[in-house]
């Protein structure tokens, strides 16, 4: 499943750059595919999942499998507001499959 960022989020920005999958982003901002990923042809802008608060797209997380043994903005986050989501469960075995999707597609 991938983790989601509640409305407790205060901005603060410290879980962003611990993402290995820039799934997450700043509240308004578009995000593409390619960001942070080998798929650089998806460079499609899609629109901001929310707009006061950060965001993860779950299309991106892989719950950090792949990279590391946990959650690494669950880790950072002051608030404890980056949780699972309920409404993405997936397997391990599928978050694994997400992460080679995103970064060893071929060029
Ligand atoms: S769980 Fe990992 S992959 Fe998912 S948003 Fe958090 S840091 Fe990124
Ligand atoms: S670390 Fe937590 S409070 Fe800070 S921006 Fe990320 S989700 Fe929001």
């Amino acid at each position: 499943m991938s983790i989601t960022i509640t409305d407790d989020c205060i901005n603060c920005g410290a879980c962003e750059p611990e993402c290995p999958n820039h799934a997450i982003y700043e509240g308004g901002k578009k995000w593409k595919i390619s960001d942070g990923t080998s798929l650089c042809h998806d460079t499609l802008s899609h629109n901001p999942i929310k707009k006061d608060t950060y965001f993860i797209v779950s299309e991106k997380c892989t719950e950090c499998v792949g990279f590391h043994e946990e959650p690494q903005c669950v880790l950072i986050c002051p608030m404890n507001c980056c949780i699972k989501d309920d409404q993405n469960i997936e397997t391990k075995e599928n978050l694994l499959k997400k992460k080679l999707f995103l970064h060893d597609a071929k060029k």
